[in-house]
């Protein structure tokens, strides 16, 4: 399955001049001529809460706080905000590292697990994403290495299925205690919604754990209740070192990441590490990622609930709709992916759908079904029947 997204590939100077967004609503978004689509991408996972949600655009519009804040200062939001974080974290007691968003989170999660473990090479899954900065491309699909050869040596790649196999190449690997990190997606959207066993995982936190290497989730495009859990890693049973997060984080109002570390790895980089970032947690993203928390708090029931409730209605009405192949469907809450197992195929449905007034998007020959966690039933329906009208 190939992994890098038509999101992933864009550039800005050649970006499909087929669509020029205007504005956005909830779940809608208008063209520039006026034309309406549902939104079943929002972002990839920055949209959670709706486009132009009320909570975050009044605490955009409101934000009164100071133009910047230098890092080498204090500011009083910034431990109001890694508080927050860290009351809804996984794991207890994690600290946080600000960054500008999921590209950065990742790379300093990397650099401080070389710093912690004094190693230098690093685990991941073959063909995922977790970034475009060198570090993050490194442990990226190995066919980054076609056009970027000198991205970090000593990376290896654990190519799916996730199982018995998977794990004893990954204990050979760690074996040699050389490896500073084992990184990955917990529930892998970047690979079209790949939900790894259980077993697999507590077996993986296990060799991690033997062999003195971090263990790492990405929860940039999971975090924040888009598998229907705040976090996908708590559907898991482990207990992360390190769990980087961005996107939903501002709903898109700014940019803004974080990079959740143990105690002891946060006492290394404070004392070792330089993780310095001129526009890390910048007081006005920083603003709006409070009260995007504080929304969460407040709806986390209704939200996680509207989650379940929407994600089954997805599962009955897709596996209804007669695809060329019989399709996998992959999905863990309102993470969807529809395996159509031809990508031709798939990026021709996914151009009807636009043209038909829906945006969904691609990972392979996957379709991928991203909606905002607080989607009601009328615009679910609809854009469901858009899509079975254009297979
Ligand atoms: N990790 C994952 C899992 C992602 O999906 C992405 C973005 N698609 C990133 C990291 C990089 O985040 P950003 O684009 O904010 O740098």
């Amino acid at each position: 399955m190939a992994s890098i997204t038509r999101e992933n590939r864009v550039l800005v100077r050649d970006q499909d001049p087929a669509f020029r967004l205007a504005r956005s609503d909830g779940a809608i978004v208008y063209d520039t001529r006026g034309k309406r689509y549902i939104d079943f991408v929002m972002g990839w996972c920055v949209g959670n809460f709706g486009w132009g949600n009320p909570a975050l655009a009044r605490a955009a519009r409101n934000f009164r706080g100071p133009d910047y804040v230098y890092p080498g200062y204090s500011y009083e939001p910034w431990i109001e905000l890694a508080d927050l974080l860290s009351s809804i974290a996984p794991r207890r007691g994690m600290k946080c590292f600000r960054a500008t968003g999921g590209s950065e989170a990742v790379d300093i999660a990397l650099q401080a697990a070389m710093v912690h473990t004094g190693r230098r090479r690093f685990v991941s899954l073959e063909d995922s994403y977790h970034g475009n900065t060198l570090g993050a491309l490194s442990v990226g699909a190995s066919d980054n290495r076609d056009l970027i050869p000198n991205l970090l040596s000593g990376c290896h790649k654990i190519q799916p299925p996730l199982d018995e196999k998977a794990l004893e190449r990954i204990e050979r690997l760690l074996k040699g205690r050389e490896v500073a990190a084992f990184i990955m997606e917990p529930i892998s959207i970047n690979l079209g919604v790949l939900v790894p066993e259980r077993a697999f995982m507590r077996e993986l936190q296990r060799l991690c754990r033997a062999y003195g290497t971090m263990l790492i989730m990405d929860e940039v495009a999971t975090g924040f209740g888009r598998t229907g859990t705040l976090f996908a890693t708590e559907q898991l049973g482990i207990q992360p070192d390190m769990i980087c997060v961005a996107k939903a984080i501002t709903g898109g109002y700014g940019g803004l990441g974080a990079t959740l570390a143990t105690g002891p790895i946060a006492k290394t980089m404070e004392t070792s590490g330089n993780f310095y970032s001129t526009y890390g947690w910048h007081p006005r993203s920083t603003h709006v990622a409070i009260a995007t928390i504080r929304y969460i708090i407040a709806h986390r029931k209704w939200l996680l609930s509207n989650v379940s409730r929407m994600s089954e209605r997805f599962r009955e009405r897709l596996s209804q709709i007669h695809f060329e192949y019989e399709p996998e469907l992959r999905m863990r809450g309102l993470a969807i992916g529809v395996d159509v197992h031809d990508e031709e195929y798939a990026s021709q449905i996914d151009e009807r759908c636009q043209s038909a007034g829906l945006l969904i998007t691609t990972a392979g020959s996957t379709l991928m079904l991203l909606p905002p966690l607080n989607i009601n039933r009328r615009v679910t329906e609809e854009g469901l029947e858009i899509l079975a009208d254009c297979v």
